[in-house]
């Protein structure tokens, strides 16, 4: 188990793209020289300085959109790429000189990548076999890691990975990562080949894992749903850089940026098109927004802002109108029933500007029918729209 702490790091890819494509999450024994294609990229910032520290024996789960560096930062912080600038510590050791071979870590990648001439056994026992450790301990670490996989998992081991499922060969997978008691788990996309039932199944046993392994984890994924369950922290990266770094409920109620905002968020909040400020108040169309006391000092008048509104906070219908909340009238585009939460999401436009709100499941509604809708001032986000800050 380990505190991993990046301190500033920034990684360029200067080197050659493999023919194979450029998703190069491997492990350094399985890479091929031959698959390195001749061509030459032009130095993709891939990551650009980048602190973070991963507290001992918990989980981070690294979101962001595709290309961010997300694969990248799993692929410098296990030592598979080491040309970086910055400092990557292990418990306080600089692992610069340190090989990926030497660092005592577990990766478990989107494709398995497990050994297709070797049974399940074989696969797991590998490591040991590499490392001349005796049979005896290498049977003892396959059969408390085989418990630890709970049912069903002995059945796999005499079985070659082209006989095994998806799941079967994600399972395999994992159990091959973590039979060498690793320091640190690296976890790159592991239920993205998995179809949706699986990928709950399967989710459900890494969670299990974690917990009862208690080790450090890193885990990339675009599907915020498994971000959410695995995540003691989850991190938010765009272009490289990590934009914020907290719970779910941290990221949702206090996006730090327009880029987190707009990204996370079972639906993402609504964002409206840039607007000026005029005299502590935001201009939208012919509607005019109160600004929160809090941000008036900060504002010149002219200056744009961008209002984020989420779904919960804008009532369609509302039942008593309150005098403290704004109060707009919009066009239906679209609804939606949620059988779950009893409620319908109605999709509105007002002039040029599109949301979404909610109403009870059993309202009426019809396609371009004229609403009331009603926003609790409280619940509305402002963001420099220059600078992407909120304020
Ligand atoms: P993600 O995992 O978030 O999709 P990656 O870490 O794979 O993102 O990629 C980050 C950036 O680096 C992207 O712009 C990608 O095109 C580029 N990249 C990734 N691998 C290579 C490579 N081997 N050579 C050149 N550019 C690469």
């Amino acid at each position: 188990m380990a505190t991993i702490k990046l301190r500033n790091v920034s990684f360029n890819y200067a080197t050659p793209i493999r023919k194979s494509g450029l998703r190069l999450f491997e492990s350094p024994q399985e890479s091929n020289e031959e698959d390195l294609a001749v061509e030459s990229s032009n130095g993709v910032k891939a990551l650009d300085s980048v602190s973070l520290t991963i507290p001992n024996g918990q989980t981070f789960v690294i979101v962001g959109p595709s290309g961010c560096g997300k694969s990248t930062l799993l692929r410098v912080v296990a030592g598979l790429e080491r040309n970086y600038s910055g400092q990557i510590l292990y418990d306080g050791e600089d692992m610069q000189i340190v090989p990926a071979s030497k660092r005592s870590i577990g990766i478990v990648f989107q494709n398995y990548a497990l050994y297709p001439n070797f049974t399940s056994e074989g696969n797991l026992s590998f490591f040991f076999k590499l490392h001349q450790i005796s049979d005896e301990e290498t049977r003892k670490r396959i059969e408390y890691t085989s418990e630890l996989m709970g049912i069903g998992f002995k059945q796999l081991l005499p079985r070659r990975p082209l006989t095994l499922s998806g799941g079967e060969k994600q399972r395999v997978a994992i159990a091959r990562a973590i039979v060498r008691a690793p320091k640190l788990f690296l976890l790159d996309e592991p239920l993205s080949n998995l179809d949706a039932k699986l990928r709950v199944q399967t989710r459900t046993e890494i969670k299990r894992l974690l917990h009862k392994f208690g080790i450090t984890t890193l885990y990339v994924t675009h599907d915020q749903v498994e971000a959410i369950a695995l995540a003691d922290q989850i991190v938010v990266m765009h272009s490289g850089r990590v934009e914020q770094v907290g719970t779910y409920r941290t990221l949702i109620e206090n996006p730090l940026n327009l880029f987190v905002a707009g990204f996370l968020g079972l639906p993402a909040m609504d964002l409206f098109p840039s607007s000026p400020v005029s005299d502590g108040r935001l201009v939208l169309g012919e509607y005019a927004f109160p600004l929160p006391e809090s941000v008036l000092p900060l504002l010149q008048n002219g200056q744009q802002i961008t209002l984020g509104l989420r779904r919960e906070t804008v009532k369609v219908f509302p039942e008593i109108e309150s005098m403290n909340e704004v109060h707009l009238q919009a066009q239906i585009e679209a609804f939606e029933s949620d059988f779950v939460h009893r409620t319908q999401t109605v999709f509105l436009r007002t002039g040029r500007f599109q949301f979404s709100g909610l109403c009870p499941l059993d309202m009426k509604l019809h396609v371009g029918q004229s609403v009331p809708v009603e926003i609790n001032p409280e619940n509305l986000y402002f963001f420099d729209t220059h600078s992407g800050r909120r304020l």
